[in-house]
């Protein structure tokens, strides 16, 4: 049974795919797709001993274990040629980690038509990475789960160049698009966190005024996107 955030991960992953997920930990994610008869095969990817001993053995016990591969590796490194994977899933981390462990395993993604990437954080330079190395936003989600928003991003080899603003790489080019409830929730947060900090900065012997109309201009930018 996958969490809501995973489950909606879990729905832009093709059917028959050859996937990989990195950062597996528990490998709820392959594993709930193998037993649904979604993916074609899947290799799990984790980097810390622990986990990947954790997952290696509910694999084994769960009798997945010809569908679902373990493997110990720093981020793509866990794909190798001969799976043919044709989808990468990267969720659970922050967008700057995402971004990194994209640009450090650019050899694997030769051959994969579609990322499903879940950053916690860092969302903007994340899409820049997509951006930058032409990989074009198809879909993108808001998950609100235990009071957390989480944002999923699908992205897809594109064969023309094309250019996002500053604008729709911090909010998403297709959230832009829709925006609703969750989107309001998430921007509404960030302007009363960003208030508080005023406040706070402002209450200073010497307030910091660049810092101030920093401040001032980016929760302008996010009332904008919001009316
Ligand atoms: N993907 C799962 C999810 O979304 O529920 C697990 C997310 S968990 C918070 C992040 C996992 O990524 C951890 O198990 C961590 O060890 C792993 N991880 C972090 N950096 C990694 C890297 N460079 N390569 C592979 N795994 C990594």
């Amino acid at each position: 049974h996958l969490s809501k955030r995973l489950a909606v991960v879990a729905s832009f992953v093709p059917q028959g795919a050859r996937l990989a997920d990195i950062g597996s930990d528990h490998a709820y994610l392959p594993a709930a797709l193998a037993l649904a008869g979604k993916i074609d095969q899947a290799v799990a990817g984790e980097v810390v001993a622990g986990p990947y001993q954790n997952m290696a053995n509910e694999i084994q016990q769960s009798g997945l274990g010809g569908q679902v591969i373990p493997r110990l590796a720093n981020g793509l490194a866990a794909i190798h040629p001969d799976d043919h994977i044709d989808t990468v899933v990267i969720a659970g981390m922050g967008g700057t980690l995402i971004a990194d462990i994209l640009e450090r395993g650019q050899k694997q993604l030769a051959g994969v038509q579609r990322l499903i990437l879940q950053p916690n954080v860092g969302e903007p330079r994340l899409r820049a990475w997509l951006q930058a190395h032409r990989y074009q936003i198809m879909a993108e989600r808001l998950v609100k789960e235990d009071g957390h928003i989480y944002e999923i991003i699908v992205a897809e080899p594109s064969p023309v160049p094309f250019r996002y603003s500053d604008y729709e790489l911090q909010f998403g080019p297709l959230l832009l698009e829709k925006k609703g409830p969750i989107f309001a929730e998430k921007w509404q947060d960030y302007i009363q966190r960003q208030i508080a900090v005023l406040k706070q900065i402002a209450a200073a012997k010497q307030p910091p005024v660049a810092k101030m109309e920093q401040l001032k201009a980016a929760i302008a930018i996010v009332k904008e996107a919001l009316a």
